[in-house]
């Protein structure tokens, strides 16, 4: 099939190169972004492979119907992103890679907490500067601690499995409970109570209407003062000007982030000799107790080698009129169109 790769960087191209070799189809690269600007590029594929930063609204869509796209293939789980009742209204099928790597996301979170605890980015810095004070380096232990889960799906459930394992008292928040995380001693129970109970918060749900600054005033208001808050979903489950006004309060002890609501504008590029124009995003630079990576969480070996796989392999079951396990199935589709 001939295909439109957008918002590729020399990884994707690599893991989709080796991955095509088994499945031979005709892959073109393009560095942009996928836009209702940029899309008059998809001319003369068959389909587009889209990435999270690209905005499939329905401008885009209806551009990409008339010159005959049919299929978008997310080389990401999340569907955000897409304009799912317009593709649908357009027939164009829209399929995803539900599960890359839950492992990888889940460990980037832990690697944000314990860094975040042991401050181990100021420690680097101060070493390197033969600065061997402790004073402002102290943490404390996660055994026994509260860790509240929202969403305990793929990723979820096996961060609840990690804390578990530091020892710590895991409880969770998930409206479709995970039989799973019974097995890890989870307890589940309601949001406001896992807000107010938790001494570390991470999100692990979609953003999705409902989910929308699922943290914001109203829910800071709950959380213990000190609490440590980790974002590895998707930027706008947070209200950053909210977290930030409960970190110059103190309330907010620890913030980690490997997403921002606004980072479609920074994330994946080298903007280091630009202005940065985002005065929310510097704002939240120049705290000491916040830690934040550009969408990295997903970034491992394993997780570029299924993403290719899988997408390259959802192209071949559509190319060759099978049932394609990974459509983003109609029940998805008519709750995106009741909103
Ligand atoms: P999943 O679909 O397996 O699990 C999501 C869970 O959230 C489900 O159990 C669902 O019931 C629950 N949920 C839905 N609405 C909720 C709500 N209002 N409150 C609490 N829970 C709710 O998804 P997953 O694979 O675990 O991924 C979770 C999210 O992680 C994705 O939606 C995506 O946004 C994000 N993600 C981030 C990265 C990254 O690199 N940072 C990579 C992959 C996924």
């Amino acid at each position: 099939m001939k295909v439109a790769v957008f918002g590729t960087k020399s990884y994707d191209r690599k893991y989709l190169d080796q991955a095509n070799n088994e499945f031979n189809h005709e892959l073109t690269y393009f560095d942009a972004h996928l836009n209702v600007t940029i899309a008059p590029l998809a001319k003369g594929f068959e389909a587009v492979c889209v990435f999270v930063n690209d905005e499939i609204d329905e401008s885009c869509l209806r551009k990409l119907s008339d010159l005959g796209i049919t299929i978008i293939a997310l080389r990401c789980a999340g569907f955000n992103n897409v304009d799912l009742s317009v593709a649908a209204s357009l027939n164009i099928t829209v399929v995803r890679v539900p599960e890359y790597s839950p492992h990888g996301v889940a460990e980037h979170a832990v690697a944000l907490i314990l860094a975040l605890n042991r401050k181990i980015y100021r420690a680097y810095n101060r070493v390197r500067e033969n600065n061997f004070l402790l004073e402002g380096l102290l943490g404390f232990n996660l055994n026994t601690k509260i860790i509240g889960v929202i969403g305990t799906g793929k990723i979820g459930s096996v961060f609840c499995k990690i804390m578990s394992g530091f020892g710590c008292m895991v409880l969770a928040y998930d409206p479709c409970p995970n039989e799973r995380c019974a097995a890890y001693g989870i307890k589940y129970t309601d949001l406001e109570n896992l807000l107010k109970q938790s001494d570390i918060i991470s999100l692990h749900c979609p953003l999705t209407p409902e989910t929308y600054h699922l943290i914001d005033d109203k829910a800071l208001a709950y959380m213990k003062t000190n609490v440590m808050l980790i974002n590895t979903s998707r930027g706008a489950l947070i209200d950053t000007v909210a977290v930030i006004k409960n970190l110059k309060s103190g309330k907010i002890g620890y913030l980690g982030l490997d997403v921002y609501e606004e980072e479609g504008d920074l994330f994946f590029e080298d903007v280091s000799d630009k202005i940065l124009e985002d005065d929310i995003f510097a704002r939240l630079l120049t705290f000491p107790n916040v830690l934040i990576t550009g969408h990295q969480a997903f970034f491992t070996i394993t997780a570029l080698e299924n993403i290719a796989m899988t997408t390259l392999s959802n192209l071949t079951d559509l190319e060759q009129g099978k049932h394609c396990p990974n459509k983003v199935s109609d029940q998805l589709i008519q709750v995106a169109r009741k909103k």
